[in-house]
Order: C-alpha cells, then sequence, then structure tokens
C-alpha cells in the first residue's frame, strides 16, 4: 500500500483505494437507518453488498475451481479487506433447494454492537453476490441465522438456489 500525498490518494499496486473508521462506517449505515427506517435501510445494505459480492467474486473468478476453492478464496478476500473471517461455506441439498451456510468471525457491521435482530445485511448480501455469481443464478432467500451483536458466537448466514 502507498499513499499519493499531492493527489490524496491510497493505491494498492496501481489501483486506487479509500479507507474509513469502522465506526465511521456503522455510523452511516445508522444515518441511512434514521434517514429511510430500519426496513428500507436494511435492503440497501443489501444490494450494495450484492454489489460488492458480484464485482469480488469477477476479481477472483480466475482463483476457484471447486467450492472448496469458493471458502478459501472468500476467507481470503475478507482477510485482506478487513471483513473478517470466513470459517466456513457449505452447501446442502435440502428438498428441491440448495441452501449455503455461511460463519463468519468478525464482520465490521456488529462489531462492538449489541442487537435484539441481525445487523449484517451488507455481508449477507456480500455472500449472496459472491455465490450467485459463482453459480451464474438468483437466491430465492437469505438470511443471517446467528449474528454477533445478538450474542452468538459467530454470525451465521444461509442462502438458497
Ligand atoms: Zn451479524
Amino acid at each position: 500500500m502507498s499513499r499519493d500525498e499531492e493527489k490524496g490518494w491510497i493505491l494498492e499496486g496501481d489501483t486506487r483505494i479509500i479507507s474509513f473508521r469502522v465506526k465511521t462506517f456503522q455510523a452511516v449505515l445508522d444515518a441511512l437507518k434514521g434517514l429511510i427506517g430500519s426496513k428500507v435501510a436494511s435492503v440497501l445494505a443489501y444490494r450494495m453488498g450484492l454489489a460488492l459480492g458480484h464485482a469480488g467474486l469477477c476479481y477472483s473468478r480466475d482463483l476457484i475451481h471447486t467450492e472448496q476453492d469458493l471458502v478459501t478464496v472468500l476467507d481470503q478476500v475478507f482477510r485482506h479487506r478487513g471483513w473478517g473471517r470466513c470459517l466456513s461455506l457449505e452447501g446442502q441439498r435440502k428438498m428441491e433447494k440448495t441452501v449455503y451456510v455461511c460463519t463468519v468471525a468478525g464482520d465490521p457491521e456488529c462489531y462492538e454492537r449489541t442487537s435484539s435482530e441481525p445487523v449484517c445485511d451488507m455481508l449477507r448480501g456480500a455472500i449472496v453476490g459472491w455465490l450467485e455469481g459463482y453459480l451464474d443464478k438468483k437466491t430465492s432467500d437469505s438470511v443471517e441465522r446467528e449474528c454477533r451483536s445478538m450474542g452468538h458466537e459467530f454470525c451465521v448466514f444461509e442462502a438458497s438456489f
């Protein structure tokens, strides 16, 4: 990582990136919630995550050859980008559907937060976007089953295809 002080840019190789504190990121999400209500803010955060997941998969597609690579590479991306660790990501056949279960430690959305309901909508979107890109189809449903903000050890997501 380097900086071009003249331009005020942070560079990763020759790619420009930006950075901000996790608490600032949370404040932005809270501001959205205050502005448009928590239901719509949740959809918006999810859709932003979806775009991140699709983009991430595009950048990483060449590294993914098996379903095991799917979790290994997603964990690499999370670690590299400061989004915590992807501990597992597995598809299970259930009736007509395949349900992917993803366990994450250290998502910034729920970092040092307590809540009575799951808060990691952007990460849920990112995981779904990642899977949609890999599977080349749209999810029928996704949910965050467990969230650290609610006192669980990890955040656990499910996405059905
Ligand atoms: Zn969570």
